[in-house]
This record gives structure tokens, C-alpha cells and sequence, in this order.
């Protein structure tokens, strides 16, 4: 990430640092306890130390490792998101090959997935770059019928079961 636009974000939306309730929405987990840390020096994602580059000594002037920077930007911006995807797959579809220059991000295991799991209980891959893909308008509508189907179809064999009871 280029640095000028990390300094000029850094100041905007990186510098709340008054601790926030979680409000329970699985597309935005809660950030980490050392997110609201005022020590600078500790990294306000992973919550390690950072060092300066001889890595003899702890850079007191930072906040950020530039990883942990990135990976937090894909997470609470899809601005930020729709850059990483891009950079990475160029608009290509992940299923169909085709470049669609309408293409859409796309979670591989759904969001969804994590509605109702308790702060603790998360499973943060699922919001990481690597369960990101591409997909042209066509196949992300596809993709998401199928889902809405297998979710309807689970539901009716709940209530088949409670009604056989
Ligand atoms: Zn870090
Ligand atoms: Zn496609």
C-alpha cells in the first residue's frame, strides 16, 4: 500500500481509538482489545511489537505492522477490499475465466456462515484475501441462487423433521 495514502487514512480512520461495542454484525467483526492500545510502538492488529529495520529496536513512531495495516483495510473498507482483489485477479472470474469489468468480490465460504457465532468463536479466515475471489456478475448470481436454495432446502428438512415428531 502505497505510503501517502496510508498517512492520509491513518489520521481519518485510524485514529478512533474509543472502544466501540461489538453490535453483533458478522460482515464486521470486532476489532481486537490492542486496536484501542494508545502505546504506539504495538501493533494495533496482531498486537506485537513493531521494530525498525535492523530489528534491534522498537519503532516508537509506529502503529501499524504494514501487513496487519492491509489485512485490517481489507476487513472494515471495501474500498480497500475491491483494490486487493483487484491487484490480485484483475477482474478475471475465479469461475468462468472471463473478464467482467462489472466483477463483483465475492466470499467463497459465505459471511453468513458466521451470523450468531460468538465474539470468541470466530473463525477469522474467513475474512482474509484468501477466501476473496472474483466473479463476473453471471456467475456470482449463479453462486448465490445455489446458496439461497441450499439454505431454503436445509430449512425445509428442519421442518419435516419437526413436524414428523
Ligand atoms: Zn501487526
Ligand atoms: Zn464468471
Amino acid at each position: 500500500m502505497p505510503l501517502s495514502r496510508w498517512s492520509s487514512r491513518h489520521e481519518k480512520t485510524f485514529g478512533k481509538k474509543k472502544k466501540e461495542k461489538w453490535n453483533g454484525d458478522f460482515r464486521k467483526p470486532p476489532k481486537p482489545k490492542h486496536y484501542y492500545t494508545k502505546t504506539k510502538g504495538n501493533c494495533r492488529w496482531c498486537g506485537n511489537v513493531i521494530l525498525n529495520e535492523k530489528e534491534d529496536t522498537i519503532n516508537t513512531r509506529k502503529s501499524w505492522h504494514e501487513d496487519c495495516a492491509t489485512e485490517y483495510l481489507l476487513i472494515y473498507h471495501s474500498g480497500e477490499q475491491r483494490a486487493q482483489l483487484w491487484n490480485r485477479d484483475e477482474g478475471i472470474c475465479n469461475k468462468c475465466g472471463y473478464f467482467d469489468l462489472h466483477w463483483e468480490a465475492d466470499h467463497i465460504r459465505p459471511l453468513v456462515e458466521q451470523k450468531g457465532v460468538k465474539e470468541k468463536d470466530l473463525d477469522w479466515s474467513y475474512y482474509g484475501l484468501d477466501n476473496l475471489q472474483t466473479l463476473c456478475k453471471k456467475c456470482h448470481r449463479e453462486k448465490t441462487t445455489s446458496e439461497v436454495k441450499l439454505k431454503t432446502r436445509s430449512k425445509n428438512a428442519k421442518k419435516k423433521k419437526k413436524s414428523r415428531n
